[in-house]
């Protein structure tokens, strides 16, 4: 229980309307977009400035009480499940975009804005901030940074840790820290950003972030390739990837997946198809024509049914829209949902999905395979329903085999969804006990009370 006393303190800091501690608010802040089982947060608090950010976490540390910050909740590894009876911080009333310049090509905002309001933003200023994951109408750009979120564009692009120059954060004492710079270069100091990103809220809170941004691409083209065997879609990912031609994105279905996001979307995708590739290049248009060509000819010789390349902006639209229903379309099917994120070396793709298909028999668990197969990175979707124990019995197995084939193949436990809490037990196997050593002390140097989302990534 936190003491009235303290909370008096939080609603002297924050004003009575950001604080809240009614049980049908704290229900809102007790999960996130993982499947895990709930905590009920003792305290829900929204700062609406920087100082007040500060002081709300100076007090939790003060007061030794566990502070879980949030964005969107959006995050699917349990990242912002909080401690029992802890703290949430929410960063939503934190949302502007403070700077977007022009001339040096980066922008300055707080931890709230929402990913694709950024990128909104930006566009209409006629330049690009590409990191686009699925969930970007929703998803906040510190929690992209403090999950170093990827998305569709990743291949071409990179992911978010690509696009952080600076940040501000306050450490767990409630002490600004800057870090980072406004420049294209800069090497002042231990890459103090760089350790913040993918930090999952157990390092410090960010306060503003600096991102850079990019000029638009100036053309670009999109294309369904249609396939009847798996094998050969994934192997046309492999040619691509070895023939040093770069989509901006290329992306892999599987039939189960083709069948449920049209039975949802009514896209007109082919049913019969064992799998597709969906395809854009980007760039300068005789490099984007020359390149399409080039991936068109690599699709066919790797046994492509046939091709469509989208004729205009409502076709190309549509074959994104198509990609972008998947997970939605998945969840109709069954009570639960387990989206994985293990990722392979991009030329191991044929291998990784084999063991998924392998995977599914075994359990005898339906799993729909997409994902950005361009980045060696799939989401096996597995289909169940928590509430059967033996369901769910079978499901944990499989997720065990999916990461035992993902790291026999030489990848990781999670290319873009981070480790949370749903991963924390299974790290040892991909880092070793010295690394999560190593890290366990630099936390404790860090933040000796361990009031930063404690347990997340390393255990406790
Ligand atoms: C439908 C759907 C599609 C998705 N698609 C993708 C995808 O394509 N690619 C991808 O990478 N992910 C994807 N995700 C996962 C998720 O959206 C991303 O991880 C996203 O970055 C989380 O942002 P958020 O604002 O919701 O953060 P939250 O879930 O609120 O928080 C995520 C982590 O960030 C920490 N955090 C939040 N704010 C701060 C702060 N100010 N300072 C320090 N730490 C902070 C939290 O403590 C937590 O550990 C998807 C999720 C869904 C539900």
């Amino acid at each position: 229980m936190i003491s009235k006393h303290v909370v008096d303190e939080f609603k002297r800091i924050l004003g009575d309307s950001g604080v809240m501690q009614k049980e049908a608010d704290l229900l809102n802040y007790a999960y996130d977009a993982a499947v895990l089982t709930p905590v009920l947060p003792g305290l829900v608090v929204r700062p609406g400035s920087s100082e007040e950010l500060g002081a709300a976490i100076a007090l939790c540390n003060d007061n030794g009480l566990p502070v879980t910050v949030r964005g969107a909740g959006t995050n699917l590894s349990g990242g912002t499940i909080p401690e029992k009876d802890g703290v949430v911080l929410l960063t939503g009333a934190m949302n502007k975009i403070l700077e977007i310049n022009e001339e040096d090509m980066y922008a300055i905002v707080q931890p709230g804005v929402v990913t694709a309001k950024l990128a909104a933003a930006v566009a209409a200023k006629g330049l690009f901030y590409p990191p686009d994951p699925g969930s970007q109408n929703v998803s906040t750009i510190a929690g992209n940074v403090a999950e170093n979120a990827g998305g569709l564009r990743g291949l071409k692009y990179g992911v978010t840790k690509d696009y952080v120059m600076g940040l501000d954060f306050f450490d767990a004492f409630g002490n600004l820290v800057s870090t980072g710079s406004k420049t294209v270069k800069c090497v002042t100091g231990y890459n103090l950003a760089g350790l913040m990103v993918a930090s999952e809220g157990t390092l410090g809170v960010f306060n503003e972030i600096t991102l850079k941004l990019v000029p638009p691409p100036k053309a670009s083209k999109a294309m369904m390739a249609i396939y009847d065997s798996v094998e050969a879609a994934t192997e046309t990912v492999a040619a691509i990837i070895a023939s040093k031609i770069v989509p901006c994105t290329l992306e892999f279905l599987d039939n189960f997946t083709i069948r449920t996001v049209e039975d949802f979307a009514k896209a007109g995708l082919p049913v019969d198809a064992k799998a597709l590739l969906l395809i854009e290049v980007d760039g300068h248009p005789a490099e984007v024509e020359e390149d399409a060509a080039r991936v068109e000819k690599i699709a066919k010789e790797f046994g492509a049914a046939s091709i469509q390349v989208a004729q205009n902006e409502a076709e190309k639209n549509k074959i994104w829209e198509a990609r972008r229903t998947a997970l939605s379309a998945l969840a109709r099917l069954e009570p639960t949902l387990v989206l994985e994120d293990a990722t392979v070396p991009r030329s191991k793709i044929p291998h990784m999905v084999k063991g998924i298909e392998k995977i599914s028999e075994k359990y005898n668990l339906p799993i729909g395979t997409f994902g950005h197969a361009g980045d060696g990175n799939l989401h096996p979707t597995i289909l169940t329903d928590k509430r059967d124990a033996a369901a769910w019995h079978r499901t944990e197995e499989a997720v065990n085999d999916l990461f035992d084939i993902a790291l026999a193949l030489g990848g990781t436990l999670s290319g873009e969804h981070g480790i949370g809490i749903a991963k924390s037990g299974f790290m040892v196997k991909e880092v070793g006990q010295a690394a999560i050593d190593y890290s366990r002390r630099m936390k404790r140097a860090i933040d000796p009370k361990s009031i930063l989302n404690p347990g997340k990534i390393i255990g406790r």
